[in-house]
């Protein structure tokens, strides 16, 4: 199972539900993927989960998380880039959230879904003067570094690319301000007309620019799970010889048992006298059960001169299937199972049994009903909620299709309003 553990959720329905979980960070180096911005990849399986968790309502959209370190008291917010990250229970950062919640690979952080409010105004200082030297239009620059990220956290050390070049800044002040003193203010930047401001650099020397340039302080760790299979490895190419188990008979050519060499001639002469070896099964039978074991020329089987008549009858005999074809008894399970029309099959849409013949008119009726993306409320057919899911938002859908609530028709009253009460514009 995942490792991502749900610890909290309030009832169903309720559009401020939280759902709180801890999970392994690992960098977005770790796994050679470069993660802009402050989205991260999370396990297909945390997806399946969540869909489970908000039954028949949409996915709050954009997905933002509260991101704790508790070690270092730190939080801070991040979006979602994909459900791709390869392991369950490791969600993918980019590099630079390392180093701003105080976090080391390996380390865990506990992620909570939760909605926050759309910012107006930003303030942002660069910790360095390289950035005012640099870019010769900050605003806008940054403006349109900025669509890469989901959300912005009070008192973050943020990495930001602005014209190939990354530079950090440190977020001052975020409007409007969420008035809870225990959450830093943080709020949403996705489809706002977001003002920002500069502060003077915190170190205005321009000798101390170097350090920005330099390489990030990352250890690169091994993803635990990959650990197991080396430290196996190497403790099978550092076995000795002699502690490989050495044959110290020979093996008997009756029964093929392993002899002790010395009672081998005697136990060979005995072994012989009372049994035979059967090459049609690989059994050592006793010479005097030797005429009631017989093979069927057809299947193998062992079958006694008293059984061979019925063995033929009901094994071998023609039988006829509900769909009219005649065959072999024996091919009739594997018949039904994977070729008869009259099959019984499970429509991908709604999960009833549909027979075979008509499974292509069910497909065509049940998948053209709509159903509402759980992730951002699109009315989508359901034929094509695959396709919207790759397209839209990079979910691989098979990964995801052990969850049929994915195809259930959704209230799209519930989907607007659950919309809604995050501020956002149903789509
Ligand atoms: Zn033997
Ligand atoms: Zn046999
Ligand atoms: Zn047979
Ligand atoms: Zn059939
Ligand atoms: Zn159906
Ligand atoms: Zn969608």
């Amino acid at each position: 199972g995942s490792a991502a553990v749900l610890l909290a959720s309030s009832p169903p329905m309720d559009p401020n539900r939280v759902v709180r979980f801890a999970m392994i960070c690992q960098p977005g180096s770790a796994v050679a993927r470069k993660l802009l911005g402050d989205k991260i990849l999370l396990p297909p399986k945390l997806l399946t989960g969540l869909l489970g968790r908000f039954g028949r309502d949409p996915l709050p959209s954009p997905m933002v998380f509260e991101l704790r370190n508790k070690r270092a008291r730190r939080i801070s917010h991040c979006g979602v880039l994909e459900f791709t990250a390869p392991q369950d229970g490791v969600a993918i950062l980019p590099d630079w959230m390392f180093e701003n919640l105080k976090l080391k690979p390996g380390e865990s952080l506990i992620f909570t879904l939760r909605p926050i409010p759309k910012l107006t105004s930003v303030t942002l200082q660069p910790l360095r003067a390289a950035f005012a030297r640099d870019v010769k239009q900050p605003e806008a620059e940054l403006t349109s570094a900025l669509e890469k990220y989901t959300c912005l956290t009070g008192g973050d050390s943020v990495k930001i690319p602005v014209s190939g070049k990354e530079y950090t800044f440190r977020v001052r002040k975020v409007l409007p301000s969420r008035g809870n003193r225990k959450l830093p203010n943080a709020g949403c930047i996705i489809n706002t007309d977001l003002k920002v401001e500069f502060m003077a650099p915190v170190h205005p020397d321009p000798q101390a620019d170097q350090e920005e340039t330099k390489a990030p302080k990352i250890e690169k760790k091994r993803i635990p799970g990959d650990v197991e299979t080396k430290l196996t490895g190497e403790r099978l190419s550092g076995m000795k010889i002699s502690d490989v188990k050495e044959a110290k008979g020979k093996m008997c050519s009756v029964c093929r048992k392993d002899i002790p060499l010395k009672s081998f001639a005697l136990h060979e002469m005995q072994c012989a006298r009372l049994n035979v070896w059967c090459d049609k099964c690989g059994a050592t039978i006793r010479r005097a059960d030797v005429p009631r074991h017989k093979h069927c020329e057809k299947c193998n089987a062992v079958v006694t001169p008293e059984q061979y008549e019925e063995h033929m009858l009901k094994v071998h005999g023609p039988v006829t299937c509900e769909c009219g074809a005649t065959m072999e008894a024996m091919r009739l399970e594997a018949h039904k199972s994977s070729e008869c029309p009259m099959r019984r099959v499970k429509c991908k849409y709604c999960g009833i049994l549909v027979v075979h013949l008509e499974l292509e008119p069910h497909l065509r009726l049940c998948g053209g009903k709509s159903c509402a993306c759980r992730v951002c409320g699109a009315e989508v057919p359901r034929r094509k909620l695959d396709a919207h899911l790759a397209a839209v938002h990079r979910i691989n859908p098979s990964l995801v299709q052990e969850s049929k609530e994915l195809y259930d028709p959704v209230s799209l009253d519930v989907a607007k309003a659950t919309a809604a009460s995050l501020g956002q514009q149903y789509r």
